[in-house]
């Protein structure tokens, strides 16, 4: 007989605590339960269940289950095999899973009333009132106070049909239902790759296989289309299913929860850092009993307890946005192909510019290409132009070339937009005195100081630290001798404004839209055309119509070539491609006008020639020759200290415990580029190993061989995408 349970904790702890089941209790794994814990009583979840003598057994008792239901078995086999991918514990893996912790609790809970089991008596005529809305078809539990709103009544009238039994009380949880997807009869008739496409992914979802996709087409091809019209395909064979639409950004989720309620008549579950706790609580309840069905979430969506998962969609999945890099280090969409496999569910990358891994999966087969070739309807991709900045200079202290400047204005001629780029946030990325040369930096960390106009002040966009702009110099004391150096949006926009005076001219960063309705509000004028020329960072790059968009500037083409990142071209080329994208997107041909150096960079060539797949091959054989992902596997370990001696001191012993492994190359320690931040001095390790070798399980072996001071961090990242 089954006598003792194994409980597993969001704590960090690798190993669950055992405790005694009460006689008469029936448990089974994945269930929720009360403990004690030490002074204080928690939840935890069955981790394991096995069973020993009696006499054996000094453990407490497991207090009481939650009437939450189960995690499903998946999850938990996810969380065993993210905590040991990751290197961390177990727990801290449940501790993402269970979040918010108060969902695993029972209740709160509000009583609602429904019919009762005594029929029909006579009735007053207020009694009369309320009957008639609790005996409709499509009746609703109401709190009591709702259900006489609605009748028109006083709550005590529905007191005394509760007292008469007609009516009766139940308790339900708080957090309220949402509404099933409805198959609303489709509004497009999908092209033939598309229906390949949609038929394929619904096919794997219905059957239950565990299928990767690459949905492979430019912008406006077609690809949301293909999978709300597979969703449509798999809610009609399977009235239970859960998908999951993950976003790498949620400024982009209005515009698919607006697609989704057109088609499905339903708003969908929505799962970001902006929701309050109470909304978490009821997503997470909601997916785990099974009634949420379509979630649209941000990369830690994929630790939802789904109960029975059958698609995920990873939109731009190339976006290094999936990479989460503090805390628990994960790429969601790496960790989301293994939640589906482990739920036997489809998954579906899509991209008009896939990363190299993802391409390189299809290119091998281990994931279907389904490709879109075109725009659809009559939008063309944009013209791409390169000015060559060394030819063509801007004047002094100016960034907009002669040609951009012309092309502005004949666009504005044309009233048309023009959209200038710029992935910088700020008025200038420096400030420094004229006079002594002294630099603006923020205190105890590698970074200058960023000017802002908008509020005067000068930011450290790493840690946030932020100051007035001083009038004198801090150093020598010179009045007004700080000068900026180089730009940012805002500077780029007074330059516009100097140029085109009469033109409304608008900066988008998350600094001018700081929060989603800031940010609605500025796409909808330039929607609207009420905007004539749109200044922007990354943001303005993804996913947004532009009906009279035809312009697109880059000002910088060469900003993100910049530092020692293996991915530095194929991130431009994602991002400037995504940028471009933004011109012609209705009626009108799109012109894309790239500012750089470099003009003979591969990127850049890819881009003027619209030849992606040629690019992709170049770096490919780059990443080959050189045994980088996704040839080889890629580890950080990092070391954190507050003074140069505990660095020093920490890099010595985790040096010496290096142990040598075949396929497995370790540089470092080395400082990285930003070696100082908040006054924690940083020195890292990057760790290389062949395809073959389990680079967890050596970053684990090699974690478990030192021991440092409780005040040297140790962070472990396995598969880096920042080298900062
Ligand atoms: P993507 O996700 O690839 O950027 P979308 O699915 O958003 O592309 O499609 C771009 C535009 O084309 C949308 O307005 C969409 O409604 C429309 N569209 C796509 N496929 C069809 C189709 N088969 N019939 C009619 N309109 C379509």
């Amino acid at each position: 007989m089954t006598n003792i349970a194994n409980i597993l904790f969001p704590m960090p702890i690798s190993e669950g605590f055992d405790y005694q089941i009460p006689q008469g209790m029936e448990l089974g794994i994945g269930d929720f339960v009360y403990v004690p814990f030490g002074k204080t009583t928690r939840i935890g979840v069955v981790w394991g269940l096995g069973n020993i003598p009696p006499k054996d057994i000094a453990l407490k008792d497991i207090i009481s289950k939650s009437s939450t239901p189960p995690l499903a078995p998946d999850v938990l086999k996810f969380v065993d095999w993210a905590a040991k991918y990751l290197v961390t514990y177990r727990g801290s893996i449940l501790g993402h899973v269970l979040r918010p912790q108060d969902a695993q609790a029972d209740g709160p809970f509000i009583k609602k009333v429904i019919r009762g089991p005594i029929t029909r008596t006579r009735l007053t005529e207020s009694q009369e009132k309320v009957v008639l809305i609790l005996w409709q078809d499509d009746y609703m539990p109401l709190t009591r106070t709702e259900l006489a709103q609605c009748a028109g009544v006083s709550v005590a009238i529905i007191a005394t049909l509760i007292k008469k039994e007609i009516l009766a009380e139940i308790s339900v949880s708080v957090d309220a239902p949402f509404a099933t997807p409805k198959a609303l009869p489709s509004k497009t008739e999908l092209n033939p790759a598309q229906l390949a496409a949609k038929n394929e992914i619904a096919a794997a979802a219905i059957e239950k296989k565990f299928t990767p996709f690459l949905l492979d087409g430019v912008t406006g091809s077609g690809k949301t289309e293909v999978y709300l019209e597979a969703i449509a395909d798999i809610l009609a064979k399977d009235t239970q299913a859960q998908i999951l639409i993950m976003l790498p950004e949620i400024a982009l989720t209005q515009t698919i929860i607006s697609r989704i309620s057109e088609r499905f008549g339903i708003i969908p579950a929505e799962w970001h850092h902006d929701l309050g706790a109470s909304q978490k609580r009821r997503v997470w309840r909601r997916i785990n009993d099974g009634n949420a069905q379509i979630i649209i979430g941000a990369r830690s969506s994929v630790f939802l307890p789904f109960k029975n998962l059958r698609l995920i969609i990873i939109d731009e999945e190339h976006d290094t946005s999936y990479k989460q890099e503090d805390g628990l280090r994960y790429h969601a969409r790496d960790m989301a192909i293994v939640r589906a496999k482990f739920a036997n569910a489809a998954i579906v990358m899509a991209s008009a510019t896939p990363s190299l891994e993802t391409r390189n999966n299809a290119l091998t087969q281990k994931y279907r290409h389904l490709v879109l070739a075109n725009r659809f309807g009559s939008a063309v991709l944009p013209n791409i132009e390169l000015v060559n900045l060394k030819d063509y200079p801007p004047p002094k202290d100016h960034w907009i070339s002669p040609i951009l400047r012309e092309e502005i204005a004949n666009t504005l001629h044309r009233n048309e937009q023009v959209l200038l780029f710029l992935n910088r946030r700020g008025f200038a990325p420096v400030v420094l005195c004229s006079r002594c040369g002294h630099k603006m930096t923020s205190p105890e960390t590698d970074s200058w100081l960023v000017e802002h106009k908008y509020n005067n002040t000068l930011v450290c966009h790493l840690t946030g630290y932020t100051i007035p702009k001083p009038d004198n110099c801090p150093e020598c004391h010179g009045f007004q001798t700080l000068v900026s150096i180089g730009p940012g949006v805002e500077r780029i926009a007074e330059e516009a404004k100097e140029l085109f005076p009469k033109k409304v001219i608008e900066v988008l960063s998350s600094d001018t839209a700081n929060d989603p309705k800031k940010l609605r509000e500025l796409i909808d004028k330039m929607e609207n055309h009420e905007i004539d020329i749109l200044i922007g960072t990354q943001i303005t790059a993804k996913g947004h119509n532009f009906p009279f968009l035809t312009l697109v500037g880059v000002v910088d083409g060469d900003l993100g070539l910049k530092g020692g990142d293996p991915r530095a071209s194929e991130r431009t080329y994602q991002l400037l491609t995504q940028v471009a994208g933004r011109a012609g997107r209705a009626e009108l041909r799109g012109k894309a006008i790239i500012q750089t150096y470099y003009p003979e960079n591969e990127a850049f060539q890819a881009l003027l020639n619209q030849d992606r797949d040629g690019f992709l091959q170049i770096e490919t054989e780059m990443r080959a020759a050189t045994g980088f992902p996704p040839f080889g596997r890629l580890a950080n370990l990092q070391l954190m200290a507050k003074s140069d001696a505990a660095i020093e001191k920490a890099c010595e012993i985790v040096s010496n415990a290096l142990i040598a492994a075949e396929g497995v190359e370790v540089w470092g320690p080395a400082p990285p580029p930003i070696a100082l931040v908040r006054g924690w001095r940083r020195r890292r390790y990057l760790v290389r190993a062949d395809r073959n070798v389990d680079i967890s399980a050596f970053m684990l072996a090699w974690r478990k061989k030192f021991k440092l001071p409780p005040e040297v961090r140790v962070i472990i990242d396995i598969d880096p995408y920042s080298f900062l």
